[in-house]
């Protein structure tokens, strides 16, 4: 069976959460089954296998988990990208902005050198402007940004438009 079967079988939408309007994509039911979650990370990892990354830089906080196993299975480090207060050492941050209002990352200051190779790893590749602000984060460190994974991509938000140039791979498209 093919990874986006696996995917279409388990991921749970959940109509209005967290807020009206929001059909959230629940990927816990593949975190709890073994098999599953192998073969997406394997099919996460793949793409990165021969890139010369040196680096995941994994996004709060679902992508903790599949950043995590991505670097393990690459046997390299991962950075945390976090939300503001939570890394305890000096920062860089980034404000982006939101439909409505702004939000706000930040990553360690010595988390990235210029000899980094990065990719960037989250579960949902929505309206892009996650992953545009984090790879604004690597681009103002020095590091090359190598690409993006992400397990889904709801294609009707146009996401991938906003991260230029950059390899973005993902497991499963929504329409
Ligand atoms: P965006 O910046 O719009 O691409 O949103 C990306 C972030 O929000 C990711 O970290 C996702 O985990 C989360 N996210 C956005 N939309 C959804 C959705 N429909 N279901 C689950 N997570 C989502």
């Amino acid at each position: 069976m093919a990874v986006q079967d696996t995917l279409a079988r388990l991921i749970h939408d959940v109509p209005d959460f967290p807020k009206p309007g929001i059909v959230f994509k629940d990927i816990t039911p593949v975190l709890a089954d073994g098999d599953a979650l192998r073969e997406v990370v394997d099919a996460l990892a793949e793409p990165w296998q021969r890139a010369g990354v040196t680096c995941i830089l994994g996004i709060e906080s679902r992508g903790f988990i599949f950043g995590a196993a991505v670097a393990y299975s690459l046997g390299i480090g991962l950075e945390l990208v976090r939300k503001p207060g939570k890394l305890p050492r000096r920062t860089n941050g980034i404000t982006y902005d939101l439909e409505y209002g702004t939000d706000h990352l930040e990553i360690h200051a010595d988390a990235l050198t210029a000899d980094s190779r990065v990719a960037i790893i989250d579960d949902v590749l929505a309206t892009g402007g996650t992953a545009e602000a984090v790879g604004k984060l690597v681009e103002r460190s020095g590091a090359t940004l190598c690409g993006y994974g992400f397990v889904l991509e709801l294609d009707f938000l146009g996401g991938r438009k906003r991260l230029g140039e950059s390899m973005v791979h993902t497991l499963a498209h929504i329409g």
